[in-house]
């Protein structure tokens, strides 16, 4: 099959051996998913999960059982007061937005404790101007970065949180940098050092890619608001759009104003239909973010004894689905990426292209053969075409996906000759 597929011999068997190899650390991820769909089961068990749930309104959306039942779900999930799941989310850049906006009033200053925030913040906050951003509002930003060994600047924290700092913005995952990814416990103590400070400040994290990667989430440890995409982990490949904000009951109830519109708040917003695949999805999840992560690891194991250097290393303990592998060149990233396209069940024939995306500030080249238009919990992988030329892994619906995939690329690799 592989071979009629277009692996050859060479390719498979380096791919058998690195599977093999990582069977012990394939059997903790599972342990994880079990642990994270027992969480998942639980909650929809409490909140009555039923038939119903899966029934659309449309309209105004008044008294939709199914998407405040799923609200509930999530809040449980994340064991917060309140959540706001909605499909008027348009993605996770939105709900980090919404949650700023909402949250934020003139005068007020966000901080980043851990260096550049996700690219297309930047012009969310107005970090590079753009119309409409926070800073148009006369909210200021600042950032401390990480000290040269990736850990936090605590006493540069120390100096920057004032008096107007009410909002503390903490990205979990690397996203399009080549630091690590924090654990749930270091994100913990970070909160711990900064609400010991200013304990009135609001601690929110941007969570994509990272819910269900750990048994615990950032609002186990003290976040006040965790954010992130339904097309990301939580939406398990099948949730269509949308996003979600999970927290504190007073600071989720300013993001339902935002969203739709003081005086109404969440008690509007049509489900239109996807309720059934936001609960089928969510159930999914933890499995399929245990398949995604099996083929990050895979693919660290498979491209770091061939000398190029990965984030997270082959070894390391993972905190999110991303992996970073730096090929050094365009080439290479072009053709790594061309080779996920190739080895996805949709688009597979088609070859990608850099492109200037918005919202990004360098061409990017995105390989994604998804059945949802830039589901990146699917297979997908994409790299800013700026040295040091790091393709950004991620997703896998199912493992043997992942793995046919990952080995796809490593085939486009050597077929173009640019293996070293
Ligand atoms: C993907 C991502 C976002 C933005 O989500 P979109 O759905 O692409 O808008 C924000 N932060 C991080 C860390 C991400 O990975």
């Amino acid at each position: 099959m592989y071979r009629s597929l277009g692996i050859d011999e060479d390719i498979y068997r380096i791919g058998e051996k690195t599977e093999e190899a990582l069977k012990e650390r394939f059997a903790v991820i599972d342990r994880t998913a079990e642990i994270c769909q027992m969480k998942v089961i639980a909650a929809m068990q409490k909140n009555r999960v039923s038939t119903e749930c899966f029934e659309t309104s449309t309209g105004y959306g008044y008294n939709d059982l199914g998407r405040d039942t799923l609200e509930a779900v999530y809040a449980d999930v994340f064991h917060t007061e309140s959540a706001l799941v909605r499909a008027q989310i348009t993605c996770g850049t939105h709900a980090l937005s919404l949650a700023m906006a909402a949250n934020l009033r003139p005068g007020d200053e966000i901080l980043s404790p851990v260096g550049k925030p996700y690219d297309t913040l930047e012009q969310v906050i107005g970090i590079a101007p753009a119309p409409g951003s926070l800073r148009e509002f006369g909210i200021t930003y600042r950032q401390v970065e990480l000290l040269p060994d990736n850990s936090f600047d605590y006493e540069g924290i120390r100096e920057a949180i004032h008096e107007n700092t009410k909002l503390i913005e903490i990205q979990r995952s690397k996203g399009y940098l080549t630091r690590p990814t924090f654990s749930v416990e270091q994100i913990g103590e970070l909160i711990a050092f900064i609400k010991g400070i200013k304990p009135d400040v609001i601690c929110m994290v941007d969570n994509c890619y990272g819910e269900f990667v750990e048994t615990l989430e950032p609002s186990d440890v003290g976040a006040d608001l965790v954010v992130g995409s339904l097309i990301k982990n939580p939406g398990g490949g099948l949730a269509p759009i949308g996003g979600y904000i999970a927290g504190k009951r007073e600071y989720v109830e300013q993001c339902a104003y935002r969203l739709t519109s003081p005086g109404l708040g969440r008690e509007v917003g049509a489900s239109l239909g996807v309720s059934r695949s936001f609960y089928q999805g969510l159930f999914l999840a933890p499995t399929v973010v245990a398949s995604a992560l099996k083929g990050a690891i895979f693919a660290a194991n498979l491209y770091e004894p061939l000398g190029f250097s990965c984030v997270p290393s082959a070894s390391e303990e993972r905190h999110d689905i991303i992996q970073a592998v730096t090929l050094g060149s365009p080439e290479r990233v072009v053709a790594f990426c061309r080779g996920i396209q190739a080895g996805s069940p949709v688009d597979s024939y088609v070859a990608p292209e850099p492109w200037a995306m918005p919202g990004y500030h360098s061409e990017v080249i995105m390989a994604a053969g998804a059945f949802y238009q830039g589901s990146s919990i699917e297979l997908s992988a994409d790299g800013p075409i700026e040295p040091p030329y790091a393709v950004y892994f991620q997703g896998g619906l199912t493992w043997a996906h992942a793995k046919f995939g990952i080995l796809m690329s490593l085939q486009k690799l050597k077929d173009a000759g640019l293996l070293p």
